[in-house]
C-alpha cells in the first residue's frame, strides 16, 4: 500500500489554543493524511464544544471526567456523561484514571470516580481511554480487581516494561504520543521496540507534547506523522506501513466507520 493512513486516537483541538485558527488546524491534518481524529471531552466545562466538533466529518468523539476533575464529579454531571456517551459519534469512555504527578483532586476521590466511569464503561459496552500518570501501582490494582474490563487503551503509556506487559497481558493496548521522540525517552523507546505493533495506537494529545521537531511549540493532529516515524525507525519497519497498521488498531478498537 503506497498511501499512508493516518489516525489521532487522541486530540484535544476544542483547547482554547485553537480558537484562532481552529478549521485551519483541521484542515491540515485532514489533507496531510490524517482520515480521522477523535477528540476528547474530559471537562464537564467542555463538553458541549466536543460534542458540537464530534458533529463534524471524520471526527469522532469520547467524553470522560478526567482525574485531574474528579472533584468535579456530581449526580448531574454524571447523568449528562451518560446522555453524550450514547451519542453515535462517541466511540469511548475517556479520559478517565489517576494523576498522582499534579495530584489535583483527592486520591480516594480519583479512585472512586475512576472505578464509577469504568463500571460505566463496561455496563454500556464501549471501550475506555485511561490516563495514568505516577500512578500505575493503583491503577493496576484497580483494574485486576474488574472481573470484567472493557477494551481499551493506556493513552500517553509512561510506565515501566514490565507495566507494559501487566496492561498488555490485560487486553489493553498503549498509547503512544510526542515523547517518544524526545532525546531522553529511551525507556519508552525500548517499551516500542518490545511490543507487537498490533498493540499501539498513536496519539498527539495535542495541544500538549509536541514532538521533537516541534518542541516548544503548540502541537496539532498533522504532527501524529512524527510519532509514526519514531516507531518506523525503532521497528525498522516501513511508514507507510506504521501509518496504515496504527490506523487499522485505532479503527478497531473504537469500532469508527468510513
Ligand atoms: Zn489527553
Amino acid at each position: 500500500m503506497d498511501k499512508k493512513m493516518l489516525v489521532d486516537s487522541h486530540a484535544h483541538t476544542c483547547d482554547e489554543k485553537f480558537d484562532a485558527d481552529r478549521n485551519a488546524v483541521l484542515n491540515r491534518a485532514f489533507t496531510s493524511g490524517v482520515k480521522y481524529i477523535i477528540e476528547v471531552g474530559c471537562e464537564p466545562e467542555t463538553w458541549d464544544n466536543v460534542f458540537e466538533l464530534s458533529q463534524k466529518e471524520n471526527i469522532f468523539s469520547m467524553f470522560g471526567i478526567h482525574p485531574q476533575d474528579s472533584s468535579k464529579f456530581s449526580d448531574d454531571n454524571f447523568n449528562k456523561l451518560k446522555t453524550l456517551l450514547s451519542d453515535k459519534k462517541c466511540v469511548a469512555v475517556g479520559e478517565i484514571g489517576l494523576d498522582y504527578h499534579y495530584d489535583l483532586s483527592p486520591r480516594n476521590v480519583q479512585k472512586e470516580v475512576f472505578i464509577k466511569q469504568m463500571n460505566l464503561a463496561v455496563e454500556i459496552e464501549k471501550p475506555v481511554c485511561i490516563h495514568c500518570r505516577s500512578a500505575y501501582d493503583d491503577m493496576l490494582k484497580i483494574l485486576k480487581d474488574f472481573k470484567k474490563l472493557p477494551k481499551g487503551v493506556i493513552h500517553c503509556f509512561s510506565g515501566n516494561l514490565e507495566e507494559a506487559n501487566a496492561v498488555l497481558d490485560m487486553g489493553f493496548l498503549i498509547g503512544i504520543d510526542g515523547p517518544c521522540t524526545y532525546p531522553k525517552s529511551d525507556k519508552l523507546r525500548e517499551i516500542i521496540a518490545s511490543v507487537d505493533i498490533a498493540k499501539l495506537l498513536i496519539e498527539t494529545d495535542c495541544p500538549y507534547l509536541a514532538p521533537q521537531l516541534y518542541r516548544g511549540q503548540r502541537n496539532e493532529p498533522s504532527y501524529v506523522v512524527e510519532i509514526a516515524k519514531k516507531i518506523a525507525e525503532i521497528k525498522n519497519i516501513p511508514l507507510n506501513d506504521v501509518c496504515n497498521m496504527t490506523s487499522a488498531n485505532t479503527i478497531k478498537l473504537f469500532n469508527l466507520w468510513e
